[in-house]
């Protein structure tokens, strides 16, 4: 057997064999010479692994022409960026996993010519001087929400940690226990406030928290009452929490700031579109809050960003916390966030312009559209390896907005057949571009609130191609 193996080893090509066959020497028109040389001995260690594990190979594990075609493979393969464009077939409309918020078209153009070219970030024009980069979008977040001063960060996990550490450094924030919350990616409540060098202090109990649970945590090393919007997750029953107004009482009978983590944060009431009602940024302000922070890609359907609203002299105190030039906005981001901003003074195209606005408010009809033309597309399809049936369903808002909204869609199943649902949702991810769907009680479900008008024909495509499996 050992003897055999050393035959079987020596017939693998060698390196500067397989260099001058002509289909791997083609490849040097389009590739670096380097990632071809990677890719050939990418699929020459693959060949040798299995040979050592298996005893036996495949005559076909030695054809040259085989093993050029992997290594063609193998170059597209990891030639291609690691961060691409895919279909979100999950009906998560702001999936955390997936980049959350899509872009506006008008906020891609802008990237374009920011992005390429010089610009004014921190260059006042009229002065002929240095200038500041938040007062790009400063004057535009104070008109849409009547905030006193605005001030962005990097994503809205630092907006927190800035605003702690500057307000309440070596001091107490006092919190409930019911709003201690975790949210995807890692954000946790108690861990920021920890890197702020702020002490948490958590009042009530997991379902119940009352005023006077504030009012008696309350004393002279006190810095912050701080609510958090509970985002991704709900208490429902026996439950009690203490309205932002109350606490903006008890605060100013106090002296002491009232802050509130929406995490969301949306500009729009949903309300007028048939969705439920949340407060909206401003509604928040107008209870009083002295200082809230939102997510930029979140409900806004904006870039990551962290926004910071409130009271001048507290929004003055966290611009000149030496933290914040750590935590700034990139260029790219705050164009982004300029432009996203724009578009919200037009309130009658808002929700036509703003991707993540469109796609939660999508009414069912055009939803139904997107599915039927899909379904359109595979009138031929056999239904050997899957059966595929139209269904009506829910998607989610996602990002930890409106958790307990369901917002009715359509979707396409596809039912096994041949093929089991784990095997065509990771054939799926496999595709280029990668489609993501969601699998329940043993179907492929296929979101259309979320998938894109021009996605419709590449999902086709997938769908007719995995149907052809043999
Ligand atoms: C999402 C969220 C955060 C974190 O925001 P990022 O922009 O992801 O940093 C913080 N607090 C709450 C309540 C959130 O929902």
């Amino acid at each position: 057997m050992k003897n055999d193996k050393q035959i079987w080893f020596k017939k693998i090509p060698s390196v500067d064999g397989l260099l001058l066959d002509p289909s791997i020497s083609a490849l040097f028109a389009d590739y670096p010479r380097s990632l071809v040389l990677k890719a050939i001995r990418l699929v020459l260690d693959g060949i040798r692994a299995k040979l050592i594990k298996e005893d036996m190979l495949v005559a076909a594990d030695f054809e040259i022409k085989e093993i050029t075609q992997r290594i063609i493979q193998k170059v597209e393969l990891i030639s291609r960026p690691n961060l691409r464009h895919v279909i979100n077939a999950t009906g998560v409309v702001v999936h955390t996993n997936l980049g959350r918020s899509i872009l506006a078209e008008a906020v891609i153009n802008r990237l374009e010519t920011i992005g390429g070219g010089y610009s004014n970030l921190e260059y006042d024009l009229s002065q002929g001087k240095r200038g500041s980069r938040y007062s790009h979008v400063e004057d535009l977040l104070i008109e849409l929400t009547s905030a006193e001063a605005a001030m962005v960060v990097n994503n809205n996990a630092a907006a927190v940690l800035a605003a702690l550490d500057t307000l309440a450094k070596g001091r107490e924030v006092i919190v409930s226990r019911g709003q201690l919350v975790e949210i995807g990616g890692s954000f946790r409540i108690p861990d920021v406030m920890g890197k702020s060098g702020a002490k948490l202090v958590e009042v009530g109990t997991t379902n119940k928290t009352h005023l006077h649970d504030y009012e008696e945590a309350i004393n002279l090393e006190t810095g912050i009452l701080l609510k958090v919007h509970t985002s991704n997750f709900q208490i429902i029953g026996f439950t009690h929490e203490v309205a932002l107004s109350e606490m903006v009482k008890l605060g100013r009978a106090h002296g002491i700031p009232v802050m509130e983590d929406l995490g969301s944060g949306s500009l729009v009431d949903f309300s007028k579109y048939g969705l439920t009602k949340e407060p909206t940024v401003k509604d928040v302000l107008k209870e009083g809050a002295d200082l809230v922070t939102f997510s930029g890609d979140k409900l806004l359907g904006g870039p990551q960003a962290g926004i910071i609203l409130g009271k001048k002299e507290l929004v003055s105190a966290i611009k000149k916390n030496q933290l914040c030039r750590a935590l700034r906005i990139d260029k790219l981001t705050l164009v982004a966030l300029e432009e996203t901003l724009r578009l919200y003074r037009d309130e009658k195209t808002l929700m036509e312009t703003i991707p993540t606005l469109k796609m939660i408010c999508q009414p069912f009809d055009l939803i139904n559209k997107k599915g039927k033309r899909l379904l359109q597309m595979l009138d031929e399809v056999i239904p050997l390896n899957f059966s595929i049936t139209i269904l009506d369903g829910f998607s989610k808002v996602g990002g930890g907005a409106l958790p307990s909204m369901e917002l009715s869609s359509c979707l396409l199943g596809l039912a096994p057949g041949r093929l089991s649902t784990g095997f065509m949702a990771s054939w799926l991810r496999a595709y280029n571009p990668p489609i993501i769907v969601r699998v329940e009680k043993e179907t492929v479900l296929l979101d259309m609130r979320t998938v894109q008008e021009k996605e419709i024909v590449i999902l086709g495509q997938a769908i007719k191609e995995l149907a052809e499996l043999v």
